[in-house]
């Protein structure tokens, strides 16, 4: 019955499941003929830990309040940066 089903799974699902393994997405088989895709570009990007994901660069009490506050450095103001390890297009 195992056999059967697992049979079953790669019938119905191989075409998608090579069309991930090329394209590099993950799968995950949580039960019988069930399939869960994720392109880990998803998690590609994490807070920036200079800025804390403010995109605002650390500065001292502002003099001007009026002016706004200068970008980090380490984002360019986006708040986040690109993890390390994650493939990109
Ligand atoms: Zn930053």
């Amino acid at each position: 019955m195992l056999m059967w089903t697992y049979a079953l799974g790669a019938e119905v699902f191989g075409e998608v499941d090579s069309f991930a393994f090329v394209v590099g997405w993950e799968t995950a088989r949580p039960a019988p003929f069930a399939r869960a895709y994720r392109d880990p570009r998803f998690r590609a990007f994490t807070v920036c830990p200079g800025c804390a994901g403010s995109g605002e660069a650390r500065t001292g009490p502002a003099v001007r309040p009026a002016t706004p506050a200068p970008k980090c450095r380490g984002c360019g103001g986006h708040g986040r940066v690109k993890r390390r390890g994650i493939r990109s297009v």
